[in-house]
């Protein structure tokens, strides 16, 4: 049985122009010890996808469909007060910004220890040493001085290994990792992504990481989903998407990233922008930007604008496109990444 399985999930929030279908007909499952990213634009359907799993939606945000299971059990139906007791005791959230994560007005002991008997037991002495433990499994420097000291007089990868010693307290089995390295700087970038993959692997802790940065999710995952406009386009093994991509969109990402172009060539960036969720075309919803979405005199193929694609398996892949079969008959054979 999978760690947490996700099958044909809706979510949507009522607006004044109509309902808004953030998340559409989303499966996938993710098992003990896996790396699972979640990559798209801003506007895709990521975070509300990923907020959704724990009910952690914004309301009048709602599940209108669909299942989650998490070891097997169903989590919609269940009341706040019981998904609570899931919440950081079993899957944990690490969000984008560490300093708007942390409270400025509480040491990163206060907090620590807070957070531990706010789901356990435990004498504060105890609560100390573990936090303690936590900050050197994290490889935080002094450790003890760390514990005294308040968010503002630490380095913003200080406190994101914070904010990860204080998501590891409980020994959760699911970490979901909401853009982890955005706000950070390229070196420190490396260090988290370098530090959650030994993390999972130690731990067999199931992660997965939102994130627009398809180089990030490259280096960090070993699954992939790819979305666009509140559906999965393209999802697989994360290797085998970025060294040969099936769907147009996830071809686009990937000839967008700077390391995978020559020097000097100018990045392919996608033709116009990600639809606004209240208003995604009909069909296949990437039609409009897809270079293979018309027809040789300009005209839009009928196809893609009237019928949503199925899913499509190719390879260890499943690519919802009308024209995949089509596309890898034609493409050119290219080197992998080393
Ligand atoms: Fe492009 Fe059509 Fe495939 Fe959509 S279904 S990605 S528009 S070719």
């Amino acid at each position: 049985m999978a760690l947490l399985e996700v099958e044909h999930l809706e979510v949507c929030f009522p607006s004044r122009d109509g309902e808004i279908r953030a998340v559409r007909d989303v499966s996938f499952t993710l098992e003990r010890g896996e790396r699972l990213g979640i990559v798209g634009e801003s506007g895709a359907g990521k975070s509300v996808l990923a907020f959704s799993l724990l009910k952690l939606l914004s309301r009048p945000g709602r599940i209108v469909r669909g299942q989650v299971r998490f070891e097997g059990r169903e989590l919609t139906p269940l009341s706040d007060r019981q998904l609570r007791r899931i919440r950081g005791n079993r899957v944990a959230m690490i969000f984008q910004d560490p300093l708007t994560t942390l409270n400025p007005v509480l040491t990163i002991g206060q907090q620590m220890i807070e957070s531990l008997k706010a789901h356990r037991r435990i004498a504060a002495r105890d609560a100390r040493i573990l936090a303690l433990h936590k900050l050197r499994q994290l490889q935080v420097s002094s450790p003890e001085q760390r514990l005294e000291q308040y968010p503002h007089q630490l380095s913003g990868g200080l406190c994101q290994r914070v904010v990860i010693a204080i998501a590891l307290l409980l020994d959760p089995d699911i970490i979901i990792a909401d853009e982890p390295t955005t706000a950070l700087d390229v070196t420190i970038q490396a260090e988290i992504i370098a530090l959650l993959r030994q993390l999972c692997d130690k731990h067999n802790v199931g992660l997965i990481v939102i994130s627009h940065d398809l180089g990030v999710i490259g280096q960090l995952t070993q699954r992939l989903l790819v979305m666009y406009a509140g559906r999965i386009v393209e999802q697989g093994p994360t290797r085998e998407i970025i060294n040969d991509a099936q769907h147009p969109y996830t071809q686009g990402l990937i000839n967008a990233l700077p390391q995978m172009t020559l020097p000097r060539q100018r990045l392919a960036q996608i033709p116009g922008n990600m639809p606004t969720l209240s208003r995604a075309p009909d069909g296949c919803a990437f039609h409009p930007r897809c270079r293979y979405g018309f027809t040789s005199s300009g005209q839009p193929r009928q196809d893609c604008r009237e019928r949503v694609p199925g899913i499509i398996v190719s390879g260890d892949s499943q690519v919802a496109c009308h024209w995949v079969q089509e596309l890898i008959a034609t493409a050119p054979v290219e080197e992998d990444m080393p």
